[in-house]
């Protein structure tokens, strides 16, 4: 059994190291001495290799893993931009080959150079592959993401039942984003306490400074505030070492912090070699053995970010933060009325009830439709039709009624499961509208529909299936157990 899987199984606190793959020589020497060292401060350490996370990771987590020796204990992550199944498959069968089964699955933050307004590009979301890899790999061990720095209702109400999706389809772990709000991982390690089948989680963290800081405020869903920016500021125009010293400090006590929460354990960036960690370790040790409980941890984080003459910090973009378990948000008039809308077109067209349902479900199921040329045309009428109303891009698997009638093809990233972590205030990830899956919480909440954006698992659209009518498919497939729930379907209207 694999260090990472042993330590989740046994309850011992763990420390992940992520590592970027590069081509450097340097930073490769400076990587391996950590990952043959294996532990820090008496915890396993083990290596994480990330997957395309910008223009600077030139090698794959394979090529990385490589560069280091294979080191059995690996943790790989995929991806899932501009991917596809058979890109997931590719990578677990060559995983196998060489004693790998270690995956932590993204769907990803935006791909350099994706232009919502240019030629599509696809995500495979992290609840699909999820569903891949277990089917494919019913003994590895598989993790998903969690982002809980979320203020707004309806973008931290939408991750937390994602999230209940990641564990409905096979996650063994969740792995917070990259975050500093203690609030937040409170909260987030009582929503997981609260879950049936309950899950281990790890947490990003990074020692901070200034630098580091400005550079991350450009990184989707992670939060960087005024007041952080200013103390860093201030700590590094007094020194570079004290900036330094102090990043390193705070980075253990939000480790020790994490442990007294309830964590399994670290997930750590931003240490490339071995005289890092072992400041890191020593920090770890002293703060590990002087604080032993949450309420005293607390204290002390709130004392690490405070400087003479600096302002007080604030880890929330703004004073009106949402808190799990706090409900203001209901649909507004328009969504309700859209909602009310579709669904009865839907019942009427599409419910294999009712005379005109039935009419429809045998027009469309006359062999005419399997000539191309006739295809080709019900796949024009299709779109023309349905695309002015919901901006639909003709997936031939349609989804909309899982999806509350927001079309998934209207998110960027296409979509369909629930967020992915890049939302600020509810704004997309790419700065030009609201996220999708913001509004079609609203939607559900208003119709009393939550559970349907929890439990109902949407698989991917296999790339062979778009572009063409999904209507023929509709009538004559049954759709999997696992993708509706019959009794969480029934649509009730919404009071208009
Ligand atoms: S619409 Fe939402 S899920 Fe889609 S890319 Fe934007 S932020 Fe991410």
């Amino acid at each position: 059994m694999s260090a990472l899987k042993q330590a989740l199984d046994d309850g011992r606190f763990v420390c992940v190291l992520e590592i970027i793959p590069q081509q450097s020589p340097a930073r490769l020497a400076g990587l391996g001495r950590i990952v043959q060292r294996g532990h820090l401060a008496g915890w396993p350490l083990l290596p994480a290799f990330a997957d395309r996370v910008g223009a600077h990771s030139d090698l794959s987590p394979l090529e990385g893993v490589g560069a280091l020796g294979d080191p059995a204990a690996s943790l790989l992550h995929f991806s899932g931009k501009d991917r596809e199944r058979a890109d997931l498959l590719r990578q677990m069968a060559a995983m196998k080959t060489r004693g790998l089964n270690q995956l932590l699955l993204l769907s990803g933050d935006r791909l350099p150079g994706h232009d919502p307004g240019g030629a599509a590009v696809r995500y495979l979301e992290s609840v699909s592959a999820l569903q891949i890899a277990r089917e494919h790999g019913p003994d590895w061990l598989l993790g998903a993401a969690l982002n809980p720095f979320k203020y707004r209702e309806e973008e931290g109400g939408a991750q937390y039942l994602k999230a209940r999706k990641k564990l409905l389809a096979g996650a063994d772990f969740l792995t917070l984003q990259l975050g500093f709000d203690a609030a937040k991982h409170v909260e987030a390690q009582a929503w997981m306490r609260a879950q049936h089948g309950m899950k281990p989680m790890l947490a990003c963290v990074m020692s901070l400074t200034d630098k580091r800081a400005a550079a991350l405020r450009a990184v989707p869903g992670v939060v960087i505030t005024d007041t952080m920016r200013e103390l860093l500021a201030r700590e590094q125009d007094v020194s570079q070492a004290l900036a330094a010293r102090r990043g390193i400090e705070r980075l253990a006590l939000q480790i020790v912090g994490l442990r007294l929460m309830g964590y399994a354990g670290a997930h750590v960036s931003g240490v490339h070699r071995l005289d890092e960690l072992l400041l890191l370790e020593q920090a770890l040790i002293a703060q590990r053995d002087r604080i032993t409980s949450l309420a005293e941890w607390l204290e002390q984080w709130h004392a690490s970010w405070r400087m003479p003459g600096a302002p007080q910090v604030g880890f929330t973009p703004d004073a009106s933060a949402w808190e799990l378990g706090r409900s203001d948000v209901t649909a507004t008039r328009r969504e309700r009325l859209r909602y009310a809308l579709f669904s009865t077109m839907h019942r009427q067209f599409f419910s294999r009830r009712g005379w005109l349902s039935k009419a429809f479900g045998w027009s469309m199921t006359r062999p005419i439709w399997q000539a191309a040329v006739a295809a080709h045309a019900l796949h024009a009428v299709e779109r023309m039709v349905k695309r002015p109303l919901v901006g639909c891009d003709t997936c031939g698997s349609c989804r909309l009624q899982e999806t509350l009638y927001v079309c998934p093809e209207t998110c960027p990233k296409g979509l369909a499961n629930g967020p992915c972590g890049g939302t600020r205030l509810n704004r997309c990830e790419f700065d030009d509208r609201e996220c999708v899956h913001s509004v079609k919480y609203r939607i559900a909440k208003s119709a009393d529909q939550l559970p349907v954006l929890e439990q109902v698992l949407i698989p991917c659209i296999e790339a062979a299936d778009r572009y063409r009518s999904s209507w023929p498919a509709w009538f004559t497939q049954r759709r999997e157990e696992t993708r509706v729930r019959p009794s969480a379907c029934g649509s009730p209207e919404l009071p208009p």
